[in-house]
């Protein structure tokens, strides 16, 4: 049996080396860079292709897909091969031998898998009942997947009016390093409440809603790909290059875009999947190079804004919590991005935030990730919420660093980072506050504002808008008391006022009123009768 395997292999790399070689055959996933001619042309490119986002010195960064190579050959584009078998390193990566290193939570020696995320979150639920709560978002994966938190504040069950710091990672698939980030600081938490006085402080005042893995199908499938483990595919039936690397560098969602037609050259795994950061409503459906709408793409940005599951959830936390701050964890740039991508109003605030935590990280702040993009997270909740937002991509060395020396040198700082903007989160200057007194004892309140999100001209639905809906609930003291930290009631980029209407109902009956109120403000009722 040895001897036949021996032979077959034999003939197959004699057939190998018998086919015609084609310049375009990119078999293995391979990083080019190219230097493009023209402003139109690095838009074609990097949102064409998958751009990695470490560019520099007038060249762009291409992660090549089977077909790209021989289309930029086609197209005419010059370029120079950075990493000619991107699998091979990364064999050498995974299988080099591991340090377990002491971090927050348990000891690890390289990345998580979807099933250690889970368990841990509920493990800890578990033990700080008072601290945290694990929850499930309410739209399971396209793959049929749960998709789980935790919240993290002390007396975590109280149901009160603090404000919550929303933290995320793994929109993108292969950006394991994001997802990591996000879970230690989950640990960090729970380890430090009572001993450091800042972070037991913050956990009093304030709330985490902490969702490690957003997009689970697809970090399931590039974690479990040969690339991390050496071994089989979990299914061969599905519509990729079975084996040669490519399975760990997905990076948009498992929808199957059943039905679309591709040129023969371009029958490659990346024929399915919508970018969950290009799926947000806020300016969607652009044709300016911020998304794609081509199926192929690596930016597609779906049929419609907040057409996947993944996009749904987020939205359905942001739109129904006291989210007062944001940030979106990426790999891999060593950057911090603003919300508004240097348009926003409240720029300045941002940038000096964001100064603050590029400072601490190494990174650099920018106002954009180098091109414009348009439907993505921390744009959509700054501009539907006034939630001050930001995207961190991590690291520099590339999607799966070895974890010692990614995760493993640079987490310390991290905490240090993520504890900036979960306190500008908890920070009432950058928010705003209601307060007042319902006579008569306890009462339900109900704070809501339906809008509309401004859509990209000319997007494909036809619509200009997609109408959105805030609705926040909160139970008044015993003694009708209450102090509610929420958005302001303006939108950052509508001229007009806008109002909240706050509806509060007890025993003795129902008022409805019209709110407004500013950022920074804090806004006494005074007794309300009802
Ligand atoms: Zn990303």
């Amino acid at each position: 049996m040895k001897n036949k395997g021996i032979a077959a292999a034999l003939v197959a790399l004699l057939i190998l080396a018998l086919a015609p070689m084609a310049r375009s055959d990119s078999a293995r996933p391979m990083i080019v860079r190219v230097r493009p001619d023209s402003a139109a042309d690095a838009a074609f490119l990097m949102s064409h292709y998958d751009e990695t986002h470490n560019h520099g010195g007038g060249e762009i960064e291409l992660l090549l897909w089977p077909g790209d190579r021989s289309e930029l050959d086609a197209l005419g584009f010059d370029y120079r091969v950075v990493v000619n078998d991107l699998f091979a390193r990364d064999m050498l990566t995974s299988t080099a031998a591991k340090q377990k290193l002491s971090l927050p939570g348990p000891d690890r020696d390289d990345y998580r898998r979807l099933v250690d995320y889970n368990t841990e979150m509920a493990d800890l639920a578990k033990k700080n009942p008072q601290l945290v709560k694990l929850f499930e978002m309410k739209q399971p994966t396209l793959e049929g997947r749960p998709v789980f938190g935790v919240e993290i504040a002390s007396q975590v069950k109280n149901d009160d009016g603090r404000p919550i710091f929303y933290i995320d990672a793994v929109h993108h698939a292969r950006e394991w390093p994001s997802s990591e980030y996000t879970m230690l600081f989950v640990h960090h938490l729970v380890e430090e409440y009572g001993k450091d006085p800042k972070v037991t402080s913050l956990l009093k005042k304030a709330r985490v809603i902490a969702v490690p893995i957003v997009n689970v199908d697809g970090f399931n499938y590039t974690r479990e790909a040969v690339l991390s483990y050496n071994q089989p595919l979990r299914d061969a039936t599905e519509n990729m290059a079975a084996g040669n690397g490519f399975e760990g560098y997905w990076r948009k969602n498992r929808r199957s875009l059943t039905g679309v037609t591709v040129p023969a050259a371009q029958v490659n795994p990346d024929a399915f999947g919508v970018d969950p950061n290009r799926n947000y409503s806020y300016l969607w459906g652009d044709s300016n190079g911020g998304s794609s709408g081509l199926q192929l793409d690596q930016t597609y940005r779906g049929e419609a804004p907040f057409s996947e599951p993944e996009t749904q959830n987020v939205r359905d936390i942001i739109l129904g919590r006291s989210v007062t701050g944001v940030l979106t964890n990426h790999t891999f740039q060593a950057s911090v991005l603003r919300a508004g991508g240097g348009k926003a109003p409240d720029d300045v605030l941002l940038s000096s935030i964001g100064q603050k935590v590029a400072d601490i990280l190494g990174y650099s702040n920018q106002a954009t990730v180098g091109y414009p993009t348009t439907g993505t997270t921390d744009d959509w909740a700054y501009a539907a919420m006034g939630a001050l937002g930001y995207t961190i991509e991590h690291g520099e060395i590339a999607f799966h660093p070895g974890y010692a020396d990614e995760v493993g040198k640079f987490w310390p700082e991290h905490m240090d980072a993520f504890e900036v903007l979960f306190d500008m989160a908890a920070n009432p200057k950058y928010h705003s506050v209601l307060k007042g007194r319902v006579s008569g004892g306890p009462a339900q309140l109900t704070l809501a504002k339906t809008f509309v999100t401004e859509l990209s001209p000319g997007n494909p639905t036809g619509e200009d808008g997609v109408e959105e809906k805030i609705e926040l609930k909160l139970t008044t003291k015993p003694d009708g008391t209450f102090e509610w930290h929420v958005g302001p009631s303006d939108r950052p980029y509508e001229k007009k006022p806008e109002s909240y209407t706050l509806t509060i109902k007890s025993s003795s009956g129902t008022k409805t009123m019209k709110v407004h109120i500013d950022r920074g403000q804090v806004l006494n009722l005074g007794t309300i009768k009802l």
